[in-house]
């Protein structure tokens, strides 16, 4: 699907625009005043010694400065590969060691790491950026763009095994932005606010659709609800994308979200339906996606009128997806029937880093196998049930994690769930939860509350409570861990 065709680069392109770019911790920077800086901080970048095609390792927490570089790297023909900072250092060394960067830039706070990532890897160069630098006003004019080119590696989160570095392109941004504007609508007016990590594949997309779109991303520093929050009830919002989790503690309190705010579009992961259902009757316009990191984020996406008639389902897929389901036969299932989600289409990646250590699941026929589990009904519409991993045979029936956790976290005590299989000599498999609790807790009532609503093999075996449950970088239940408790 991705051709070699060339494009003007689209951040150039709006060079002599005074309208808003980024909103970078409540500072305006127009288009005009972020096309300046991104081509100085190229020529300063091309003078380090940054070349095109090479892999250049970043590890920023700024908002305003991750994007600056993300930018002045595409003007310099490089690949950005954003390290999550929310790593421990080993797991950075072995990022930025696997990619092959010679290259690290850093923010002032990820100093520590910076000076330990280079006693560890002695052949990297790692420098220290801030948003303003003694680099002067330098003219710099990218090259056009060719949408075959990679213009980062994004490694997956890891849930369930080592991360795997995608290769996303210019071609599947170009392909992504369209579709999902056609699906969510745009506004020039619209301003993105990214309750997301920049360093995470919806993060960095919502970077790349503004500079697309010609509108505004709303960065913040800080990985911080109330700070989202705050933000958010300044009214002129008009798109914020978030994880369950975030969601689930922006709305604590009853607060009344903006009339401005369009599309609050939730994805990473299951959206547990009684979320769904308190936002829907808040009129807070929750829509749920279905996205993944090697397809450049949204693949499914519900449109914002369907919010309330479709509860539970992610949409149809995006104009630029193909969505079958296979079942373990490799046979195409009807509709309704469970199978692996497969998807195709110019914004699945060009494939992985080092394609030949991870075990490729971009498949020859160019069908990419997701792992996850899911079914279309009659009119398209796609439901995400768990993962292929996650799922738990117990007794030869089916139990996906996801139904039951969703079932738990109805309950008024229960704050996180997550439902994983343990060992067991009869069924082999048996579901078994871990918590988190609200006081008052009761183990007898909260076990009689699942058996009303679940059948007995769904029902966990057993309940170990803890403070807060184990997730990883991107927010993410770690299962492969907890697994390990029981
Ligand atoms: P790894 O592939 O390394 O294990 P990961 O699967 O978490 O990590 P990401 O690309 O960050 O990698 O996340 C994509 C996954 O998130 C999907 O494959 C799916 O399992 C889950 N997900 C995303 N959206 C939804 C959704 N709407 N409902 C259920 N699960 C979802």
């Amino acid at each position: 699907g991705v051709t070699d065709e060339r494009v003007e680069d689209w951040l150039y392109a709006l060079r002599h625009m005074d309208t808003l770019a980024i909103e970078h911790e409540g500072q305006p920077v127009s288009y005009r005043e972020l096309a300046e800086r991104v081509a100085s901080r190229a020529a300063f970048l091309a003078e380090l010694g940054v070349t095109r095609g090479e892999r250049v390792a970043v590890l920023m927490a700024h908002g305003l400065l991750f994007a600056i570089t993300l930018h002045a790297l595409r003007y310099l023909g490089a690949v950005t590969v954003p390290i999550n900072a929310r790593l421990s250092l080993e797991e950075m060394v072995w990022q930025v060691d696997d990619v092959e960067a010679r290259t690290l830039l850093c923010d002032e706070a990820h100093e520590v790491q910076r000076i330990a990532i280079c006693e560890r890897l002695s052949h990297v160069r790692a420098w220290r950026c801030a948003v303003e630098m003694k680099e002067g006003k330098r003219a710099f004019a990218p090259d056009s763009i060719c949408l075959s080119d990679v213009q980062s590696i994004i490694y997956t989160s890891g849930t369930t095994g080592r991360p795997k570095g995608a290769l996303l392109t210019y071609g599947n941004h170009f392909a992504s932005a369209v579709a999902s504007a056609l699906r969510l609508g745009m506004l020039p007016t619209d301003r993105w606010l990214t309750a997301l990590p920049l360093f995470h594949v919806g993060g960095q997309a919502v970077l790349m659709r503004s500079i697309i779109y010609g509108t505004a991303a709303v960065l913040q520093d800080r990985f911080d609800e109330a700070a989202h929050r705050a933000r958010l009830l300044q009214g002129d919002i008009t798109m914020v994308s978030v994880v369950a989790a975030t969601l689930l503690r922006m709305m604590d309190d009853e607060v009344t979200f903006p009339a401005a705010l369009r599309v609050v579009l939730l994805g990473g992961g299951p959206a547990p339906a009684p979320l769904l259902k308190r936002c829907i009757a808040r009129g807070v316009p929750v829509v749920q996606t279905y996205g993944l990191t090697e397809a450049n984020s949204q693949v499914a996406t519900l449109r914002p009128a369907e919010v309330s008639s479709r509860v539970g389902s992610a949409g149809q897929p995006l104009m630029s997806s193909t969505v079958r389901i296979v079942d373990e036969r490799g046979e195409y299932c009807p509709p309704n029937g469970v199978g692996e989600i497969q998807i195709k289409g110019p914004t699945l990646c060009a494939g992985y880093w080092q394609e030949k250590k991870v075990r490729s699941a971009l498949a020859e026929d160019g069908w990419f196998h997701t792992g996850d589990i899911g079914y279309l009904d009659e009119e398209g519409y796609l439901y995400v049930l768990d993962r292929r991993k996650d799922l738990i045979v117990s007794g030869g029936e089916n139990v996906y994690p996801a139904e039951v956790e969703a079932v738990l976290l109805t309950h008024p005590s229960v704050a996180e769930a997550a439902v994983v299989g343990r060992d067991d000599a009869t069924y082999g498999q048996v579901p078994v939860a871990v918590l988190a609790v609200h006081a008052p807790y009761d183990e007898a009532a909260l076990l009689s509350f699942c058996r009303a609503q679940l059948a007995g093999y769904k029902v966990p075996k057993q309940l170990l409570v803890v403070d807060r449950l184990p997730r990883n970088a991107a927010g993410k239940l770690l299962k492969r861990e907890m697994r390990l408790w029981f």
